[in-house]
């Protein structure tokens, strides 16, 4: 049985993040793909120009007309802007208990512009961070949950990683891609343990959305009945061909998307 997946997150109309990224990875990774939004943005390849935000309750309502009619196999949440939106998504999975939800806590942009209000990263971590499978965040964002100094070795990211699963998520998935050098390393924490996944880091400014593919790969895979480290796996190669196939692309003028 083909999974159905819905990606609740923000729009990118030059295709590179947000649900535009969703749509295309979730269907690539073999499932059925939905998606309520929570923002628009106006940016392309080179940054981010504006923000508007869906009303809360319409952003309610989207996610009920979903689960009303289809049945939900995972659910994928990347921007969601404000307070009030997460307040929203929080409430509209409320019913839903036992669902398999990836959480990519989207924050800032690659070009530095504000994706999350400041005052809802409480509400991100007091209401949806305790519903997650899996949180997937980068060293900053898991700085930003904690209230610590970004990670800077594969100790600390590790034990970041613990901290954050003491708070809610099943596990969490440290993206270790900021923490220079030539690696990109993430490192999954479960109850079980933890578990390194070793990436050369691609050389390329074509990295745009990688983030969002992440997750909406992981949630896919997830949906499909793969283990979390099995998924990781998935997703991870999943996202390292897109980066790989990015060069096949003339996207923009900046930092260009990937390749599905
Ligand atoms: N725009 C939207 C709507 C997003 O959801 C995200 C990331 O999740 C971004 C932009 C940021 O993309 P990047 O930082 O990969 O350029």
């Amino acid at each position: 049985m083909i999974p159905n997946v819905l990606s609740i997150a923000g729009s990118d109309p030059s295709g590179g993040a947000g649900i535009q990224a969703d749509l295309k990875t979730i269907s690539a990774n073999g499932a059925y793909a939905m998606a309520a939004l929570t923002a628009l943005t106006a940016q392309n390849t080179q940054g981010v120009s504006g923000v508007h935000l869906v009303p809360p309750a319409f952003v309610k309502q989207q996610i009920r007309a979903v689960f009303d009619d289809i049945r939900v196999d995972a659910v994928k949440i990347g921007m969601i802007a404000s307070a009030d939106i997460a307040d929203a998504v929080a409430d509209a999975l409320e019913d839903h208990p036992g669902l398999i939800i990836v959480l990519d806590p989207v924050m800032i942009a690659k070009g530095g512009a504000p994706l999350l209000q400041d005052d809802a990263i409480a509400t991100l971590r007091d209401r949806l961070l305790p519903r997650a499978t899996m949180l997937t965040p980068n060293l900053p964002e898991a700085a930003h949950l904690l209230g610590v100094e970004t990670a800077t070795t594969r100790a600390e990211m590790a034990r970041q990683g613990a901290a954050l699963c003491t708070m809610g998520p099943q596990a969490v998935l440290m993206k270790g891609g900021h923490l220079g050098g030539g690696e990109s390393p993430d490192c999954l924490v479960t109850p079980d343990g933890t578990h390194w996944f070793e990436g050369p880091r691609i050389d390329t400014p074509n990295t745009h959305g990688t983030g969002c593919t992440l997750s909406s790969a992981l949630a896919a895979q997830l949906a499909t009945g793969l283990s979390l480290p099995d998924a990781v796996l998935a997703a991870k190669t999943y996202v390292a061909r897109a980066i790989a196939g990015s060069a096949a692309l003339t996207v923009g003028s900046g930092h260009g998307p990937t390749h599905h």
